[in-house]
């Protein structure tokens, strides 16, 4: 739909970096839409993991993803619905920042799911997304969501010591589907924290098995309203061909987006059709309230919450993508942060016996992103998962 358009504006976080003296490379591949776990929606291909061209880089910024983790550019920026930063940080081996919903404004992106989307930096180190964040975030009219709070530093707090940090262990996050060296990995970076500091409480998020479902109602639904533009009128791919004003329309979507992306919009007109709004868009909706409300509980008790980004490491190209519902079980862990609203991490914590990376998700309450940055930071202090690089690239 979008395969050679030129954006006759810059998004409102692009002209911050321009601002700031950061020249941009380019554009990096990505799942259509931003509709994927794995990258293989992309119009234009798949992205291949650096660690192992065979795997996926994760999705949907997977192509950003792969970039730094390959050393390519110094740092990235994606943009996170269910996790599309964190996750292809996770599986690329880098880190990657998800801040509170409506930290960073939308201005200039495209909208997949407005209720969920947020952008956020990608880079090696924590020490980076801090100083990317301090140049993304700030207050702009032109997103409405776009909160209007003083600007903070987020490198302000990256040395203070850990000691006396309450970690929260979700019981539902190392439960069963989890795979054995992601969870052993995980721990080996509890117990990291725990010798700088920090002490580690069970909590309990009992609805995030429902982060899922309620997902794909509640994104579709956005997705199918806002991609209503994608017409053939306005902007993008129109069909070359057509009878009249109707079969434009059909012919240029039905031409112009992929197979998930359709899927996506079936989905959502379906879930807000008359008949069917109650019983699905709705309920999804009260759900995401009781997902919200588990976090707000865990926070009286701990600081951060910590576990795996992903279920698993990079799956091999073509692994899942014939299973939709198989790819999108890869965002378990990340989904309930967007669905709550609040900012999420992945830092690299480890690798597999296949030498992939691992990634560890820590998710932290409203506007803690000083907080979640500190953590990481004294955790690559002591560890250097996060400056490893793949073998062979350049
Ligand atoms: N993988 C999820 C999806 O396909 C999340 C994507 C995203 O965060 N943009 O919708």
């Amino acid at each position: 739909m979008l395969h050679n358009f030129v954006a006759p504006y810059d998004a409102h976080v692009i002209q911050q970096f321009k601002a700031a003296g950061m020249p941009s490379l380019g554009k990096t591949n990505m799942d259509e839409f931003a509709m994927g776990s794995s990258n293989e929606t992309s119009y234009f291909g798949p992205v291949k993991n650096p660690w192992n061209p065979a795997y996926v880089p994760g999705g949907s910024s997977g192509g950003a993803a792969a970039c730094v983790a390959a050393r390519m550019a110094p740092a990235a920026t994606g943009t996170d619905t269910g996790g599309s930063i964190r996750q292809p940080a996770a599986l690329c081996g880098i880190t990657g920042l998800k801040p509170t919903y409506g930290l960073v404004s939308r201005y200039g992106m495209i909208a997949f799911a407005s209720s969920l989307d947020q952008a956020g930096p990608m880079a090696p180190s924590a020490e980076d997304c801090a100083l990317l964040l301090n140049v993304m975030t700030g207050f702009d009219a032109r997103d409405s969501t776009c909160l209007d709070r003083a600007k903070e530093d987020y490198t302000r707090d990256l040395d203070k010591p850990l000691a006396g940090l309450r970690v929260g262990l979700p019981k539902e996050f190392f439960a069963e589907g989890l795979n054995n060296e992601v969870a052993a990995a995980v721990e080996t970076a509890v117990a990291e924290l725990k010798k700088l500091g920090a002490t580690t409480i069970e909590i309990s998020l009992a609805n995030s098995k429902l982060a899922i479902p309620v997902y794909y109602v509640l994104a579709p639904a956005e997705a199918s309203s806002n991609l209503s533009r994608f017409d053939g009128v306005r902007y993008g791919y129109r069909a070359p061909e057509y009878g009249n004003l109707d079969d434009m329309y059909c012919k240029t979507r039905a031409q112009g987006f992929g197979a998930e992306v359709k899927r996506r919009i079936l989905i959502g007109a379906y879930v807000l059709s008359h008949g069917y709004y109650d019983a699905y868009y709705l309920q999804a909706q009260k759900i995401r309230r009781l997902i919200a409300d588990d976090f707000r509980e865990a926070f009286k008790t701990c600081d951060v919450i910590l576990g795996p980004t992903a279920p698993g490491t990079a799956f091999k190209l073509g692994e899942k993508s014939d299973d939709p519902v198989e790819m999108y079980l890869n965002d378990l862990y990340t989904i309930p942060a967007n669905l709550a609203g609040l900012p999420g991490m992945s830092l690299p914590c480890g690798f597999d016996s296949k030498g992939l990376p691992i990634g560890l998700q820590l998710v932290g309450d409203y506007f803690s992103e000083a907080k979640m940055l500190n953590v990481a930071h004294q955790y690559q202090q002591v560890t250097s998962w996060h400056s490893r690089q793949p073998e062979g690239l350049l």
